[in-house]
């Protein structure tokens, strides 16, 4: 049984019992209800050691007073907020020049919660564009296909289950864990509504060879008089690309690039809560998919899944591109870079790994063990490291890789040279103390039941 609240003494509200499945009777103080908060928080991993994921964890304090300052701002309500659309429309023409979009169109493009919604709206816009082209031509529009690799991000997955486009998805194979032109004809054809190509993709932060993709689909076109249009993930490499390689040919410079995103709280360097799609020009993203709403006597367009979310990550983006501008952006993804090198060489001159994305871009170090060792694997070394708060991923590839296992470093811009060199000396650690006394970690079974983990604690 709860103690009702209003019997508890100042000392202690802070030890009374969190109901686990009812909604709580009455509060507590302000003090008591954050100090719950807290010591519920503590065994939460460090978002600095987490080195798993590609999301931001860290902010000037500038950055985070501006988000704080805008963090009651609904982003949606455009009227109320003016300057920040404002700042999302220039961010989009930024993005569009940033990326190579033609001069003298119509640019449109959009912020969105991340790039998954990103990706979901520039899946519609090919979708609509391919039907309404179809029905033009009085041919069937009711079977869509879509063209992707099997490094594919999840959310791809998800847009074609839930708006009823069937997956085809090229296999990987043991050494080659991108999505080239090879075994294309047999994936594409008068259905497909668009071929997804990745840059820096999540499994070894590797591009698929996008300009060789794109050859081949204008030489499908030419014998076909099929034209198939590429939407560009730049999830990752969308911050890290233009600044690194800039003669590197992955965007609009392309002509069949119609559409590129990108996680702005990825390398964007904005906290969680922030994806772009941006659209060669404004046609590409079908006109049927706009909705338009009157605000301050003007007509404004909105396309998002989203209706109310937060605002403050525009404006802490904003911050961000005024704060670094290229030249900034430039100097903190080559430092970037180069701490990923540093780390990948020190694992790899140990003789425990080899390394698997033979093209470096977005600074992500994957790796696998060498075949020599049998008594540990990697999910062994993704625990040993956990010891020292290190969070790595450890997995197996995707189909029709899976038999190859994978360890890999997301490194950040936070990581400095001094806590790359310390990284890299704790899992070789780990790999001495695991060759030594062995290892006993089994690869997670696929589609393993996940409400393990998450359920309630109980005392
Ligand atoms: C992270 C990622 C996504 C999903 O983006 P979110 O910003 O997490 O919604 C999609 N594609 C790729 C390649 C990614 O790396």
């Amino acid at each position: 049984m709860q103690t009702p609240v209003e019997k508890l003494t100042p000392y202690d509200e802070f030890n009374f019992e969190v109901p686990e499945h009812e909604f709580p009777k009455s509060g507590v103080s302000a003090r008591a209800a954050a100090a719950i908060v807290i010591s519920d928080e503590w065994t939460d991993t460090n978002p600095m050691l987490n080195m798993s994921s590609f999301v931001t964890t860290f902010a000037e304090p500038e950055a985070a007073e501006t988000a704080r300052r805008n963090i009651f701002k609904n982003y949606i309500d455009h009227d109320m907020y003016p300057q920040l659309f404002a700042m999302e429309t220039r961010m989009v023409r930024w993005l569009h020049q940033l990326w190579h979009g033609p001069k003298g169109v119509e640019v449109y493009g959009t912020a969105t919660v991340g790039s998954s919604e990103a990706c979901m709206l520039a899946g519609l816009a090919h979708k609509w564009n391919w039907r309404q082209k179809r029905e033009r031509e009085g041919k069937d529009g009711s079977r869509p296909n879509l063209v992707t690799g099997g490094n594919v991000q999840i959310v791809w997955k998800k847009f074609m289950r839930y708006f009823d486009v069937e997956p085809r998805i090229v296999p990987l194979k043991p050494g080659n864990y991108r999505l080239t032109a090879e075994h294309l004809e047999r994936y594409v054809d008068e259905n497909t509504i668009a071929v997804v190509a990745i840059a820096g993709q999540t499994f070894t932060g590797e591009d698929d060879d996008i300009q060789e993709i794109h050859d081949w689909l204008d030489a499908y076109e030419k014998r076909t008089g099929i034209s198939i249009p590429m939407h560009i993930d730049g999830a990752s490499g969308g911050f890290v690309n233009p600044f690194l390689y800039p003669d590197y040919k992955w965007d609009f410079r392309l002509p069949r690039v119609q559409s590129i995103n990108a996680s702005g709280h990825k390398y964007g360097l904005t906290p969680p809560g922030l994806g772009w799609v941006v659209f060669r020009e404004r046609k590409i993203f079908n006109e049927d998919l706009v909705f338009y709403v009157n605000y301050l006597g003007g007509e404004m367009p909105t396309a998002t899944l989203n209706f109310s979310r937060n605002g403050f990550q525009i404006a802490v983006q904003y911050y961000q591109f005024l704060r670094l501008g290229f030249d900034g952006y430039k100097r903190v993804m080559q430092h970037t870079l180069n701490n990923a090198i540093t780390l990948r060489k020190k694992l790899v001159d140990s003789g425990y790994f080899t390394i698997m994305n033979e093209t470096q871009r977005i600074p992500v170090v994957a790796v696998t063990l060498d075949s020599k060792i049998k008594n540990f694997n990697e999910f062994d070394v993704s625990n040993k490291v956990r010891e020292k708060g290190w969070v790595l991923s450890a997995y197996s590839m995707p189909p029709a890789a899976e038999k190859v296992m994978s360890l890999r470093v997301v490194v950040r811009p936070h990581i400095n040279h001094n806590v790359a060199c310390l990284l890299g000396n704790d899992i070789v650690s780990a790999c001495q103390y695991l060759e030594k006394h062995g290892g006993s970690a089994k690869p997670p079974e696929l589609h393993a039941h996940a409400d393990e983990k998450t359920s309630p604690a109980k005392c």
